[in-house]
């Protein structure tokens, strides 16, 4: 409890991390009024529809190091959150509350039930048991610095003095969802999206829709972005894991080149271009009469194997076992580093993310609190910070939701 007298704190925003805030800083601050301001007519909008409704609430990694290594933005700041409340805090938290947690192959740590809703259920409920006060249709768009606080505008209207303010906007697609806070002081990164799939129009591997290789790595030429595991190929160029994750550690790099770059693919990761040179002449001393066409000795998906010969013009007629030294580097070149031409982003219905926000090194991170504004509190999307797809985007709000909510 800080001092004797009542404090009235003021939670902006009802997603995953001002709920998160707001239930902590009720537990820390039993007294305090604690109010959530949400500029919409619902909460918890995003926790409904994550994960395809089933919401990968956190990720079974449970070593810091690790978890924060999934945080294309934010890994080094995270690392010292993560101390307060990680992975574990997370399951402990929602299965001692009555959420049953199921950890899947891929380690997305989803709710039993494969509901959102029994994660919404839940948040309100502590919400309720606490006293907490939800005001919705309350846009928060203006905040003055006031004698022990923030004056807070709502709706343009009224004007709440409120002691300590927790600032859980979410990512703002738009620097104008921003401007108030860098009309505090705050240094504000560029928002741009993160988390897209990638668009190959008029490519005739869009064809192969629904084929899967996993797993396979994939780099932009000319820049140190790679990434591995599932590549999906989709009817509108490519997705899964490998795609995500690169779109995530190149969110900005790709925004500079609007989105229009080649990507390479090695469909046999991890396998190197002397693992797969070797490869080649195994295959050639094994199959030597047959016809390449009529073999698929690599494990490929046989319709996308077929499609990379065409691509690469191997004749039909040619047999391995006079296969020339041209033709040899083709198959390796096909094999290890075949090319595409990206051509605009999807937005990944699953889950997508903001890079960019409230600069990191304008917050510490023992508390959230803003080092512009004391009193002032950050959580969740509306920093400088996400992960790649698998739970960490919400392991984030919690964690930073958790610490804003105690106040320093
Ligand atoms: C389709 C989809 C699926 C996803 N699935 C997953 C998943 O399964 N696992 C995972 O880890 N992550 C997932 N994510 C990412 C995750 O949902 C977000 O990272 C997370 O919700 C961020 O929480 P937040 O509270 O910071 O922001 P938000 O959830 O965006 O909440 C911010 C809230 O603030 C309100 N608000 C904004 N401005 C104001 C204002 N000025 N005044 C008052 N209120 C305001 C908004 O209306 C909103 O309700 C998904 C995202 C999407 C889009």
């Amino acid at each position: 409890m800080i001092g004797s007298e009542k404090i009235r704190i003021a939670v902006i925003g009802g997603g995953a991390a001002g709920f998160f805030a707001a239930i902590s800083c009720k537990q820390h601050h039993p007294d305090a009024d604690v109010i959530i301001f949400e500029k919409s007519n619902k909460t918890l909008a995003k926790v409904k529809i994550s994960g395809g409704g089933r919401c990968n609430v956190t990720h079974a990694t449970f070593d810091i190091n690790a978890l924060s290594k999934n945080y294309p933005r934010g890994e080094r700041q995270l690392r010292k959150a993560f101390s307060q409340f990680m992975t574990t805090d997370t399951v402990e938290w929602f299965e001692s509350r009555g959420v049953q947690l199921i950890t899947q192959e891929d380690n997305c740590i989803f709710p039993k039930a494969q509901d959102s809703q029994v994660v919404i259920d839940c948040l309100m409920h502590e919400v309720k048991k606490r006293n907490i006060t939800i005001r919705l249709h309350s846009h928060i768009d203006k905040i003055d610095k006031a004698n022990g606080g923030y004056n807070l505008a709502v709706r343009e209207q009224d004007v709440l003095f409120c002691n300590k303010i927790i600032v859980a906007i979410g990512g703002q697609p738009k620097m104008r969802g921003l401007q108030w806070l860098a009309d505090l002081g705050h240094r504000i990164e560029s928002p741009v999206p993160s988390l897209f799939t990638f668009n190959m129009p008029d490519n005739s591997i869009t064809k192969l829709m629904g084929v899967v290789v996993n797993p396979a790595s994939v780099k932009i030429p000319g820049t140190k972005l790679q990434a591995d595991g599932p590549l999906l190929i989709t009817h509108w160029g490519m997705s899964g894991p490998a795609i995500l994750k690169l779109s995530a550690w190149g969110a900005r790099i790709l925004e500079e080149k609007n989105y229009n770059f080649s990507i390479l693919v090695n469909w046999l990761h991890p396998k190197t271009e002397s693992d797969i040179t070797n490869l080649v002449e195994h295959v050639i001393l094994n199959l030597n009469s047959k016809m390449v066409k009529n073999t698929n000795p690599f494990g490929l998906p046989n319709r996308l194997w077929k499609f990379l010969l065409l691509k690469y013009a191997i004749p039909d007629d040619q047999r391995w076992g006079s296969l020339s030294k041209k033709i040899k580097n083709k198959l390796v070149q096909l094999l290890f580093v075949d090319e595409y031409v990206v051509s605009g982003k999807t937005t990944f219905k699953e889950e997508f993310v903001t890079c960019g926000g409230v600069a990191l090194e304008d917050v510490n991170f023992k508390s959230m609190e803003s080092k512009v504004c004391p009193g002032m509190y950050f959580t969740g999307e509306v920093l400088d910070i996400d992960g790649i797809t698998g739970g960490f985007n919400f392991q984030s709000a919690w964690t930073t939701g958790f610490i804003a909510g105690k106040l320093g």
